[in-house]
């Protein structure tokens, strides 16, 4: 068997089953490992990898975009946790006949998002590849034991939340790859995501939040693995999805499906969360875009339009 069918869930499943967690350590699975620090904080460990081919073109993006979101993809794992982030290893496999220039553009984006999010980048490793080039960032941040959310805690019952547009980065995709023009605002989502830790830590401050991840694959894809971790299922309004007026007209001008684009286009790098349903109030609502709730149909999206039930085919994203 190759690993086209074998999945990369298949092989992430091998792995945990290989490699149990230490006890009160939390190993494979989530958007970051919990390692306690003491009985009050914990470290929060993630790794995300940016190869030339998969998830850009070198001719199409600037270097200085590229280290800006080596860093910001790892942050909003941090932020998925409720954690604040702290350290930074980076891991480069160049060609030879890589330029200076490019390189120093590249280290310019990654401190500039070191900066914006107050991250120390402590080491790394540098080695040469045949021809692509391959950049991973490993980030190191901590929050408090009491205060961490995980992606295995939603309960029947809970308000599904996201906290932001989605669909922005992939309709980026989209403009980059069908090679349009006017699609810069686009554009600038997909090369710089925005992730928000103090939003990700001020609701993993509260309670009533049961679950949380990022979504970076699609809010297809990553609610349903919410979904499996909580062993729960979940309905979807689709009129409910935030999607930006700018994204609909552009789709309505080219064709584009905007519900494919806002379920599948990935790397919108916001928060999914699930809320208990009695405390989902003022203070949520004016930050939080609800998006439907949560069932006990283990593993299954039911999407709605209008509470009408809606058969949707949908292509996720998937490397193998
Ligand atoms: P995310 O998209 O949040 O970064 P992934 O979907 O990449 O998370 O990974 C899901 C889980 O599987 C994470 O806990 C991650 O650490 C783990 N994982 C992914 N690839 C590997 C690997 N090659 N070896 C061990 N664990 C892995
Ligand atoms: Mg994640």
């Amino acid at each position: 068997m190759q690993i086209r069918d074998w999945s990369e869930e298949g092989f992430i499943e091998h792995m945990l089953e290989q490699f149990k967690a230490p006890k009160d350590v939390v190993g494979i699975g989530d958007d970051c490992a919990v390692i306690p620090i003491s009985d009050k904080d914990v470290w929060l460990i993630t790794t995300d990898i940016l190869v030339e081919g998969t998830h850009f073109l070198k001719e199409q993006s600037s270097p200085v975009d590229l280290g800006y979101k080596s860093i910001a993809v790892n942050v909003s794992d941090i932020a998925a946790m409720g954690g604040v982030p702290n350290y930074a290893f980076l891991t480069l496999a160049i060609p030879k006949d890589l330029d200076r220039i490019w390189l120093e553009q590249l280290s310019a984006g990654m401190k500039e998002a070191c900066q914006k999010w107050n991250v120390n980048l402590l080491g790394g490793d540098t080695v040469c590849s045949k021809k692509d080039i391959f950049l991973s960032v490993t980030l190191v941040g901590r929050t408090s034991s009491q205060q961490v959310k995980y992606r295995n805690t939603a309960q029947v019952g809970d308000i599904l939340c996201v906290s932001g547009y989605l669909g922005q980065s992939g309709g980026g995709l989209k403009f980059l790859q069908e090679n349009v023009s006017n699609g810069e605002r686009f554009i600038e989502a997909h090369f710089r995501p925005d992730p928000d830790p103090k939003l990700g830590a001020w609701l993993a401050s509260h309670e009533e939040v049961h679950a949380m991840m990022d979504i970076s694959d699609g809010l297809n894809r990553d609610l349903t693995r919410l979904l499996e971790a909580s062993k729960c299922g979940a309905v979807v309004e689709t009129t409910h999805l935030p999607i930006s007026k700018e994204l609909m007209q552009v789709c309505e001008l080219r064709g584009w499906d905007p519900l494919e684009i806002a379920l599948t286009g990935g790397e919108d790098y916001c928060l999914l969360l699930t809320i208990a349903e009695e405390s989902f109030t003022q203070k949520f609502r004016e930050t939080l875009y609800p998006i439907g709730y949560i069932t006990d149909r283990e593993g299954k999206i039911d999407y709605l339009k209008k509470g009408t039930p809606l058969q949707l085919k949908l292509k996720d994203f998937k490397h193998f």
